[in-house]
């Protein structure tokens, strides 16, 4: 056995990445894949073996690496530096139908899920996850742990800061290279949301025009 990857978070979204990674190796004999869950609650999900992190980094193996299927950025970030710490490498996943043109950097630990487009001149950072039928266009800038959950359309010109959440569906208004649009460090964007101004650190925007949540 020489390469072991896991698949960490083995509820909703981790059930989802791990046909898509195996799609993406096509011969299955080249690794042994398992899901990585720190819950414990089963011993196989879906027919795919399942371990706490300590029993993956137990097994047996020449090469591991991880994938950290789990839409929270924060909870991404915090199992990344334990990978890390390791000496566990991230693993990207890319659907084999979801599509990267040209001048696209993409760091470490990405999820493109299938039906996934990142067109041209795009900057992506570290732990980026793309749920299905989600694009990011051209010449935007996205930072670390940032999640798009299914189907949102974020188009030209748009700058996302690390950490924030565009729920299902929303739509993010193209921006101008003087001017891009921009959605700042841990801000939410409700799903279905039309996004047609800047939105602040930390805000949460719902709504078409997306207006900040006020809470009752
Ligand atoms: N999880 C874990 N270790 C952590 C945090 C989360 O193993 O430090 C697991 C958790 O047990 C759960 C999954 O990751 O099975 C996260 O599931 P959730 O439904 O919150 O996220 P989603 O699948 O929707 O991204």
């Amino acid at each position: 056995m020489t390469q072991l990857i896991g698949v960490y978070g083995a509820s909703g979204f981790g059930r989802e990445v791990m046909p898509v990674l195996l799609a993406q190796l096509g011969d299955r004999k080249q690794a042994r894949c398992v899901f990585v869950d720190d819950a414990g609650q089963d011993d196989a999900i879906n027919g795919h073996e399942c371990m706490t992190f300590e029993a993956f980094c137990a097994q047996p193996a020449e090469r591991r690496a991880i994938t950290i299927a789990i839409a929270s950025g924060v909870v991404r970030e915090t199992l990344e530096k334990k990978c890390i710490a390791e000496g566990i490498l991230p693993f990207d996943v890319k659907a084999t139908n979801a599509l990267i043109m040209d001048e696209v950097e993409l760091a470490a630990g990405s999820i493109l899920c299938p039906f996934s487009t990142i067109t041209s001149n795009v900057k992506i950072g570290r732990q980026f996850h793309a749920n299905i039928y989600s694009y990011v266009a051209h010449d935007c800038v996205i930072g670390d742990f940032v999640t798009f959950a299914p189907g949102v359309k974020c188009n030209g010109n748009v700058h996302i800061d690390d950490h924030a959440y565009i729920g299902t569906g929303a739509i993010l208004r193209q921006g101008t290279p003087e001017k891009p649009l921009t959605i700042g460090a841990g801000a939410i964007v409700g799903m279905g949301a039309v996004v047609t101004r800047d939105v602040p650190p930390g805000a949460t925007v719902v709504g078409n025009p997306a207006k900040p949540l006020i809470k009752d």
